[in-house]
This record gives C-alpha cells, sequence and structure tokens, in this order.
C-alpha cells in the first residue's frame, strides 16, 4: 500500500535526501491568493464577514460568533463522563509538564553595578485555534490553553469552526474543554476567517496579539498573511508520522501507528524508514488488513497511498537517522533495539517517541507533551508549542554612574568607529571627561 522508496547502496548528501524524501503538496503560498480576500473582507466588514464566511464554508450561520455562557456551561454538564474524566488527566499531566518549562527571571551582574535583566513577560491578548472541519479537537483546546494559562497570558480567546450539527456553535467537546479549563471567551469562527478576526478584532472582540494552534492550509495560509501584525506560533500543518524500525519492531504496532496518523487527514504523511525489508513486508500485510478494518478508510487509503507517504529502505540506522534528521517529521518514533540511544541521536523532530510503549497517540492525548508541532520539515528550525510560546524576554539594562565610567571609553570609541558620535556624545553628556 505504502509506495518504496529504495535508498540502499545510494549514498545521498543531505540536499538530495532532502529532494528524495517524499512530502505532501501542501502549498501554502498557493493558498495565499484564496485566503487574502477571505481576510481583507474581515478586515472592512468585520463580524459580517465572519457569519457570511461561515455559511460559505462551513455551512451554517451561527446566531452570534461569541458562545454564551450558557451554551459552555450545557456543554460540560452534558459531557459524556468517561470523556470528561480523561480530558482532565490529560490536562493534568499537560500541566505537569508545562509548568516545568516557566523560565524564571534571570539577573546577569556585569560589572559592579551593572546588571542585565532577562524578564519573561506573558503577551497581552492570544487567540487559540482549535481545527473542526474533517475532525474536532477538544485535545488541541488543552494544548493551547494549558501553556498559555501557565505562562500568565491575562486575556485568552478560542476560535473553532461552527458545526452545522451543534447549532452553529463549535462541536460541544470543545466547548466543554474550555468550560473545564475555564475560558469563557469563545468563538465559532474556524479557517482564515478566524484568524483574520483574532488579528484585526471584531464587533465585542478585541485584536489579539498572538495566534497559536494547528489548523488546515487555509488557517496556515492566513497564519503567514497575517504574520506581522500578530505573532504566530510555527506552522503546524498536516500531520505526519515518520517511524525509525528494525528488524526487532512489531509489525502490528507499526502499522497501527502510521494509521493513526493518516487518519487526520488525506494530507497527512506516514513514512517508515528501515533497514529491514522482512518488516517492511510485514508492515505492508498488517497495513492491508488494518486499513479496510479502520472507520475513516477512505482519508488513510488517500493519506498512505498519497506521494507524501512512503517505506524508506536503507542500509543501515546510521542511514536511516540521516534520512529521519533530513526529513525533519512532526513526530518521530523509534522502534528499534536500544531505542533510547538511536533517539538520542535525532536532531531534528517536532517530538520523539521512544521505543515499544510510547505511540504518537500517546502524545496526541495524555503524554503531557504538546501535540501542537512544527510540520512540513520545520521542525529543523522551529519548536512545538510551549510555554515560552507564549513569552516574551525583556533585556532590563541598569547601570550605576560607576558602572558606566568603567566601560564608557569603549562605548565612545565603538560609536566613533560606526560613525555614529551621537551615540558616543550621550555617554560623553554624563562623562565629560571622556570627551
Ligand atoms: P480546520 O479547522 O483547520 O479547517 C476548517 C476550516 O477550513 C473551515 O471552518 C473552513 O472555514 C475552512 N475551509 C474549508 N474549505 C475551505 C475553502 N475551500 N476555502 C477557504 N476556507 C476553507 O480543520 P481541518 O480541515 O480538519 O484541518 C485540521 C488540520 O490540523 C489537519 O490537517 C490536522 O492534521 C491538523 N492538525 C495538526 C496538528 C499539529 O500539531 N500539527 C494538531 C492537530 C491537527
Amino acid at each position: 500500500m505504502l509506495p518504496v522508496l529504495d535508498l540502499r547502496g545510494r549514498p545521498l548528501s543531505l540536499r538530495d535526501l532532502r529532494g528524495a524524501l517524499p512530502r505532501a503538496e501542501f502549498d501554502v503560498e498557493a493558498a495565499l491568493s484564496a485566503v487574502a480576500p477571505i481576510c481583507d473582507d474581515v478586515r472592512l466588514r468585520g463580524s459580517q464577514a465572519l457569519l457570511d464566511a461561515a455559511e460559505r464554508f462551513d455551512r451554517v450561520r451561527p446566531s452570534s460568533l461569541r458562545v454564551p455562557a450558557a451554551v459552555l456551561s450545557r456543554a460540560l454538564t452534558e459531557l459524556d463522563p468517561a470523556v470528561r474524566r480523561a480530558l482532565e488527566e490529560s490536562i493534568r499531566r499537560a500541566r505537569l509538564v508545562h509548568a516545568d518549562q516557566r523560565r524564571s527571571d534571570k539577573v546577569t551582574v556585569v560589572a559592579s553595578g551593572g546588571t542585565v535583566t532577562e524578564r519573561w513577560v506573558p503577551v497581552d491578548r492570544v487567540g487559540l485555534y482549535v481545527p473542526g472541519g474533517l475532525a474536532v479537537y477538544p485535545s488541541s483546546v488543552v494544548m493551547n490553553v494549558v501553556p498559555a494559562q501557565i505562562a500568565g497570558v491575562g486575556s485568552l480567546a478560542v476560535a473553532s469552526p461552527p458545526q452545522v450539527d451543534h447549532d452553529g456553535w463549535p462541536h460541544p467537546t470543545i466547548l466543554a474543554a474550555c468550560a473545564l479549563l475555564g475560558v469563557d471567551e469563545v468563538y465559532a469562527m474556524g479557517g482564515a476567517q478566524a484568524i483574520a478576526g483574532f488579528a484585526h478584532g471584531f464587533e465585542g472582540c478585541d485584536p489579539v496579539t498572538l495566534v497559536t494552534g494547528p489548523g488546515n492550509i487555509y488557517v496556515a495560509a492566513a497564519k503567514r498573511l497575517l504574520k506581522g501584525l500578530i505573532g504566530i506560533d510555527a506552522e503546524a500543518g498536516p500531520t505526519e508520522i515518520a517511524i525509525l524500525a528494525d528488524a526487532t519492531a512489531d509489525a502490528g504496532h507499526v502499522a497501527a501507528d502510521l494509521i493513526s496518523q493518516a487518519e487526520h487527514d488525506p494530507l497527512a504523511a506516514s513514512v517508515l524508514v528501515t533497514d529491514s525489508v522482512e518488516l517492511a513486508g510485514a508492515v505492508g500485510s498488517e497495513l492491508a488488513s488494518r486499513v479496510v478494518a479502520t472507520k475513516h478508510v477512505e482519508r488513510v487509503t488517500s493519506a498512505l497511498t498519497g506521494r507524501q507517504s512512503a517505506v524508506v529502505l536503507v542500509d543501515d540506522l546510521d542511514a536511516g537517522l540521516a534520512v529521519v534528521n533530513a526529513y525533519a517529521a512532526e513526530h518521530l518514533e523509534i522502534q528499534t533495539a536500544d531505542a533510547a540511544a538511536v533517539a538520542a541521536r535525532v536532531r531534528n523532530a517536532g517530538a520523539v517517541f521512544v521505543g515499544p510503549w510510547s505511540p504518537v497517540s500517546l502524545g496526541d492525548y495524555c503524554a503531557g507533551s504538546n501535540h501542537v508541532l512544527p510540520t512540513g520539515g520545520s521542525a529543523v528550525h522551529s519548536s512545538g508549542l510551549s510555554v515560552q510560546s507564549f513569552l516574551r524576554g525583556i533585556h532590563v539594562v541598569d547601570y550605576s554612574e560607576a558602572a558606566l565610567r568603567e566601560v564608557g571609553a569603549h562605548v565612545v570609541t565603538l560609536a566613533r568607529s560606526e560613525d555614529l558620535p551621537g551615540h558616543g556624545d550621550a555617554v560623553i553628556a554624563r562623562l565629560p571627561e571622556l570627551g
């Protein structure tokens, strides 16, 4: 079922590898022209444009964009108790991990009487996007809200697409997750228009300074278009799983994990990298029997047979590591002998799942780690969502007269060397002996 890419016996440079490895045709640049008029309309017409876009793209016009408090509390009251317990455990574990990410302010004494403090300050207001097109993601409420709250963000709003089956409100489990986390500002808006609504603000909704959260190509394109006006997190597009496995891996586990991510989206990528032809064959057989039995068989089949998915055959684990480091998957599983040692050699991935008992779906919901992760190879330079995503480090410079006197001559010299004498004069105004 998975296309095969045989790299055995082919010494490949990083450049060759990047060209050879499969990627989804997820052309955000092309989507920009589709989302630009939507975003402009929201800027010009505010809530009317958002309601019109809901009707056009989500096939329902919500009775208001802001979800009323009564609808939020009803969603929590009516939440299945087992789902509530699972969400509470997901929140508890996410809080444990994210609480450890909080950086404390650091004061560096540069000279006697001269300090530079790095002060971590949360952004004032964030817009958190929770997808709700092909699937609904209450887990993404947890993954967005928990780090924002731990960072200390004062004002926090959630948006998720209106659902035709739920009176135009976002999915009730999403609303219940918001209520569980104490979020009361929730909007029924999705896609590019939601990002524009957050960026420009509209009647009853102040603009935000940062938008985070995963989404489809239209969400990603709107974030790219509006970046600058707002801050954004890394681009988190269609999901990806890469599995580096050797002959010791369980073919059934590998196949189940490849399917688990393929069910997100026809553009999702599932890539197996292995030095074992036998394992590749066994995974192929497992896929053949499991895919037909899975619920979202069409979506899974499109994803697994698409150009973004493959079995990549390599000579050995070293070559496998070169491949996965070049691919920089959003999710990377290591299913090899001595998996921890192999995982320690991974340099590029959104998140790494080590050994047979750490499937990606654990991380999607309940590992405590964040599931909003960089896709499309952007893990080479970006990280997943964390407390840090919501903070800015402000340098606070505090020098006494004596500390300035100690270094003043150097400032004047450097200012003159840059032909910016006014800079030096600002020091000389305080310390005339340097003139
Ligand atoms: P979504 O909420 O991102 O998108 C739905 C919205 O897209 C709709 O509300 C609609 O307004 C808009 N839309 C649909 N068709 C359109 C069109 N033709 N033109 C303009 N706008 C249109 O939900 P989704 O589609 O299910 O996508 C969610 C994505 O998020 C999936 O690809 C999934 O893999 C990904 N995801 C990624 C992560 C991660 O961390 N990388 C986590 C969870 C989900």
